[in-house]
């Protein structure tokens, strides 16, 4: 039997149905959410007493959904879909309206990137801005790994908890894809501006070959419009060509080929995530592609972000932070890793703890000796003391403190 109230459970018009059937049948759920939004004009998640608030949202293709009430995603279950960080925990809170709108219809961002161009006015793209940069500490427009920060946030893959289990690359494409049909990029469906690389099966091998195929056709020049994509997936390795690499993803045996150029960047850009040491933990790394179709059908990476994670694809940002999140995983701890998307210098927490009230902190200290790193970890202090969190802290030249609950049993994990 299913349970009637707590994290997942929702109430739509009076009844009290699971978000996981909703989502998988939102068709036949359509005139539920329509008498929902006309009567009540919300949805409520039962995953605490009194019932949240949701928005009830429908894209222009006429697909319900809920959502998270703004501002007070806090307020759900740490183990609820809805729950977010408090403010200033999320590299999100640095972007204005015009780069992460939440509509009636679903969200709509403004990528950085361009996806089509017109080849008779080469000067005009689309919704894409000029500028990237700050403007008054608010990003008018979202970067490549602002995008992908954000749908791992929307997504909850940042989230570990005992009671999920760890993550894998199903559940990932599962989560995204969901995220992706009720998000617009540039003006366009997500859901089709985005290719998730789906999970390798024997059964489903031909489907994905199809759906990659249809993804490529879509690409390049159409009529007097030349049109990009996205590919996000796991890099496996880097080979190299005659002409640059070719990036070689999990599930997926079409490569991805780019020049020396923009490989060297992504080395420099993403540091951690094409780093040697991670590989000894079991670390992946996660990257977002912008692509195009090449004359003889090759698809080309013309830029990239990619993100280091631990094999349960929580993200980390460097290789000790991975042996910390696969160490509070092992200890049974509910934890989130805040994500600082396209803001380098956002001061944020290494880890949150959700499983205490308040939450706690973890931090990583990784470097000594330098001033910008020591006056940073100055301000991470008075940023934990305003919050009034408990603090555990793990110098790398140590053993890792104990991570255990306090009045929980277990021994420290050997990482
Ligand atoms: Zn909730």
């Amino acid at each position: 039997m299913t349970p009637t109230n707590g994290p997942g459970c929702i109430q739509l018009a009076g009844r009290t149905v699971q978000l996981a059937w909703l989502r998988e049948h939102s068709t036949q759920a359509a005139p539920l959410f329509a008498r929902a939004r006309a009567e009540v004009g919300h949805a409520r998640c039962l995953c605490r007493r009194p019932a949240l608030r949701l928005v009830i949202r429908c894209t222009r293709a006429g697909r319900y959904h809920v959502a998270g009430w703004p501002g007070e995603g806090e307020q759900h279950d740490p183990t609820c879909p809805f729950h977010k960080l408090g403010p200033g925990l999320s590299g999100r809170d640095r972007y204005s309206t015009q780069a992460i709108r939440e509509t009636d219809h679903g969200v709509s961002i403004r990528l950085a990137t361009p996806l089509t161009s017109t080849l008779a006015q080469p000067a005009t793209h689309d919704a894409a801005p000029e500028e990237t940069g700050d403007d008054a500490g608010s990003r008018r427009s979202v970067g490549l790994l602002g995008l992908l920060h954000w749908l791992w946030e929307q997504a909850r893959l940042n989230v570990s908890h005992p009671q999920t289990g760890r993550l894998t690359w199903r559940t990932c494409h599962a989560r995204l894809r969901q995220q992706l049909r009720e998000t617009t990029i540039n003006g366009h469906g997500m859901d089709e501006a985005l290719y998730v690389v789906p999970p390798f099966t024997h059964a489903a091998a031909d489907a994905n070959t199809a759906a990659l195929d249809a993804f490529r056709a879509r690409l390049g020049r159409h009529g007097t419009t030349e049109r990009r994509a996205l590919i996000l997936g796991q890099i496996k390795e880097v080979a190299p060509t005659p002409h640059g690499v070719a990036y070689r993803l999990a599930h997926q045996r079409t490569p991805l080929y780019a020049r020396s150029a923009l490989h060297a960047r992504a080395i420099r850009s993403y540091r951690h995530a094409f780093g040697k040491t991670a590989a000894g933990h079991g670390a992946t790394r996660v990257a977002l592609f912008v692509v195009e179709r090449s004359p003889k059908g090759h698809l080309i990476a013309v830029d990239l972000a990619a993100m280091l994670t631990t094999a349960a694809y929580i993200p980390a940002d460097s290789s000790y932070e991975v042996v910390m999140a696969d160490a509070l995983a092992a200890c049974r701890r509910a934890f989130i890793k805040p994500l600082r998307y396209d803001t380098a210098d956002a001061v944020l927490p290494d880890f949150v703890l959700t499983d205490m009230t308040p939450a706690a902190y973890v931090e990583v200290y990784g470097i000594h000796g330098r001033e910008a790193y020591d006056r940073r970890k100055t301000e991470k202090r008075e940023f934990y003391q305003r919050q009034g969190g408990q603090l555990i802290e793990w110098d790398v030249a140590q053993p890792l403190p104990a991570l255990t609950r306090s009045g929980q049993h277990g021994s420290r994990p050997n990482a």
